[in-house]
């Protein structure tokens, strides 16, 4: 049978027992027995001994609850309501309202000036150079100032740093063959996102500078600091008094300015030998995506998108001919030279040694002693091949075991396994693999705890722009290279709509 489920218990209660036959209580009270070891078993369960991260949010749970709470909502139930069942609904029906209005100022609402008013400490002036007809040298002609505009840039003292105001003035000239050329600020890549009302354009034309910009960006990405409190940081500590659009654009400008940085990246990638992999649920507009993380010893590169399988062929394309270190995931499979996580395996097994039923604990224990003791005679450069080939006998002939007792945990790991096996065992034969997938899952945590204060992304724009900079951000962390003062160069390159200097090979 199936189990019993929450309409069977909620119809089960004393007098319900009280008009059993002896025959059928003890049928029931086995089915009640079941259950109970189910959830005293996943009770259990913690991000030590199995693969449940951290946090204990079950995105699949939070997902169906709201879908259930919608439905209630939307079909007016004919039965008596409860007081605590009108509450419930009146609570949920202002979550929705919530929910449909879009975040930030809303259309037609007041707008903002700025109450800080700018004083220029640094000129920066601005002259054609060539005359734009002609090609001719303006160097010696005469130019008239026609426009100008204050930036704020951060500039790096010998101790600490400084937030300057620039004034940008820029100059037109006249060129002896009599045309008019105008020095103007650059423009880059505009971004479009579908139903914005402005689409985000990179150009010089702004009031934050380059550098300040990617400093924005690295106390929200890096940092994770929310928008406002970047706000409130910038006014307490440089007396720096920024709108949060503005810094919000900072962010996304400094993400999307590092795509083409990332495609270099990728290519980079398909080159390593072995590649780590890995993915964790993500939401982007409170809708489930997911974070998908490659990883060599050089280069990292995440990516925000469905759990399809095609969105891994962006990370690892057909080309790629190395190791592939991954979980269990499905859509990895395919994929010929591959070494299963067993850190992944060792956490299944360790759950099951706590289990009620005592033949599985057992088998779950010796499975668990056969995968550490593997890994221990590899590490060490064990030369033993009988001992070695032993050991592996062993596991498989406990997983065939482990396959006939009636627990369904052990069952599932003992089949994985069998089913898995040459990606299990790949780092036996090639010693040069590791084992684990640590690399993947260190480069995804970072990314976990910003999901759990921030919830996420809000547009695919954003999406673009946070894993960018991520990958960014690892790939300089990877290579000992300060990421800022490349990401700043990017940006102010990128304003300019020129392309992303190479990037450094590092140490
Ligand atoms: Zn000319």
């Amino acid at each position: 049978m199936a189990g019993l489920n929450k309409d069977d218990l909620k119809q089960m209660n004393r007098r319900y027992f009280q008009s059993l036959s002896q025959e059928r209580l003890v049928e029931v009270a086995d089915n009640l027995h079941k259950l109970a070891t189910d959830l005293w078993e996943k009770q259990q369960q913690s991000s030590e001994n199995s693969s449940q991260p951290p946090s204990k949010d079950n995105p699949y749970v939070s997902l169906s609850t709201t879908e259930e709470s919608s439905q209630t909502s939307e079909s007016e139930s004919v039965e008596a309501k409860t007081s605590l069942k009108q509450i419930e609904e009146s609570r949920e029906k202002e979550k929705k309202q919530k929910s449909s209005r879009k975040p930030g100022k809303q259309p037609g609402g007041k707008g903002f000036g700025r109450k800080q008013p700018l004083k220029a400490e640094v000129i920066v002036p601005h002259y054609p150079d060539l005359c734009s007809a002609c090609n001719h040298d303006l160097a010696e002609s005469e130019s008239q100032r026609y426009m100008g505009y204050y930036v704020l840039e951060l500039e790096p003292k010998l101790f600490g740093f400084g937030i300057v105001t620039q004034l940008h003035h820029y100059y037109r000239t006249t060129c002896s063959c009599g045309h008019c050329t105008h020095a103007k600020p650059g423009t880059g890549y505009i971004s479009v996102v579908e139903g914005r009302s402005k689409d985000l354009q990179l150009t010089e034309y702004v009031l934050v500078g380059a550098v300040l910009a990617t400093f924005i960006a690295s106390l929200s990405v890096r940092y994770r600091m929310s928008r406002t409190k970047i706000q409130e940081f910038l006014k307490d500590w440089t007396n720096t008094q920024l709108s949060i659009g503005t810094i919000d654009r900072c962010i996304r400008e400094a993400g999307i300015a590092c795509v083409p940085v990332v495609e270099e990246l990728v290519e980079q990638l398909q080159q390593a030998d072995i590649l780590h992999l890995d993915e964790t649920h993500w939401y982007e507009r409170g809708k489930l995506h997911w974070l998908w993380v490659a990883v060599s010893t050089k280069t990292a590169v995440f990516h925000i998108g469905s759990r399809r399988k095609e969105e891994l062929s962006y990370l690892v394309k057909e080309a790629f001919v190395g190791w592939l270190v991954t979980d269990g995931y499905a859509a990895y499979r395919s994929h010929p030279k591959r070494q299963r996580c067993l850190a992944h395996l060792i956490r299944k097994a360790i759950a099951i040694t706590g289990a009620i039923n005592q033949k599985a604990a057992t088998i779950g224990q010796w499975i668990l002693e056969d995968l550490r003791a593997l890994i221990a005679t590899i590490a060490q450069g064990s030369e033993d091949a009988r001992g070695i080939r032993k050991r592996m006998a062993g596991l498989r002939r406990v997983c065939y075991l482990g396959k006939k007792v009636e627990h369904t945990k052990l069952q599932a790991l003992a089949k994985e396994i069998l089913n898995d096996w040459d990606a299990v065992i790949a780092f036996v034969k090639n010693p040069e693999l590791p084992p684990t997938n640590n690399e993947a899952e260190r480069a995804l945590r970072h990314a976990v705890i910003a999901r759990h204060i921030g919830f996420g992304t809000r547009t695919s724009e954003g999406s673009l722009a946070y894993s960018s900079l991520l990958s960014v951000i690892e790939t300089c962390r990877l290579r000992e290279i300060n990421p800022w003062t490349y990401i700043a160069e990017v940006l102010a390159l990128a304003r300019q709509g020129l392309s992303p200097p190479p990037f450094p090979v590092g140490s």
